[in-house]
């Protein structure tokens, strides 16, 4: 066994013990608030958590991102790219993954800390992430965790080190094209290409539904988190 986990995302209602999970109620240290989007000022919705497994590198943390569905007309539909001739190995200065965070927030906090946020306005409807332990990435996992990057471009593009030091590891991915489910009666997320400005969608789209790379460094000192995306 390599440390890979491909997750299955499942349909049944969310439990106060669920520490990986799609939507519903986030569970955050109780000092953390909602954040809001730099570009809109809105509320960001809660798109997932997900608690990294036993002999994960980041066994014991969890990760939450915050995503606003409100805006759009922006160049930050996607991650802002750091500068640099290409991005395979590309070095990430001192500040920018905190910079960068402007219509998204990743939230890294100890797993045991989390509590259920009970006053949440709801949009991402809930999905339970299920992990299972294995030798490879399955490039069709909605999630798949540890192992090598899945390149949809065909290019490498991982990462250098971040504030010259700091290496960034792969810490899981999204596959490209998912949708996350809507609540029934949630707003539509913002869109350019309707008439109305809003997705006549069922589901909300994270980075254009790119495939998203999160990469990390050191949790033991302080946990960043680089996101990057291909597009097939
Ligand atoms: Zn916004």
């Amino acid at each position: 066994m390599k440390n890979i986990w491909n997750c299955t995302i499942e349909t049944v209602a969310q439990q106060d013990s669920d520490d990986s999970f799609i939507g519903g109620i986030p569970k955050l240290p109780p000092e953390i608030s909602i954040p809001t989007c730099t570009l809109c000022s809105q509320k960001m919705s809660f798109m997932f958590q997900v608690a990294f497994p036993k002999g994960h590198i980041w066994e014991g943390k969890t990760l939450a991102l915050f995503y606003c569905l409100d805006c759009f007309g922006h160049r930050f539909c996607i991650p802002e790219i750091p500068l640099g001739s290409s991005l395979y190995h590309v070095e990430i200065p001192a500040g920018f993954l905190d910079s960068y965070q402007r219509n998204f927030r990743v939230i890294v906090f100890d797993t045991a800390d989390g509590v259920p946020l009970k006053n949440d306005c709801e949009r991402v409807a809930s999905r339970k992430i299920e992990f299972h332990l294995s030798d490879k990435n399955d490039k069709d996992a909605i999630f798949t965790f540890g192992g090598k990057p899945i390149w949809v471009m065909g290019k490498n593009e991982t990462p250098g080190n971040y504030a010259t030091t700091e290496k960034l590891k792969l810490l899981f991915q999204i596959k490209e094209g998912f949708q996350f489910p809507k609540c029934e009666n949630a707003p539509p997320q913002a869109s350019g290409f309707y008439p109305d400005k809003r997705s006549p969608f069922p589901w909300y789209d994270l980075f254009a539904r790119n495939r998203i790379y999160f990469w990390g460094t050191d949790a033991r000192k302080d946990a960043k988190v680089y996101i990057s995306v291909q597009h097939s």
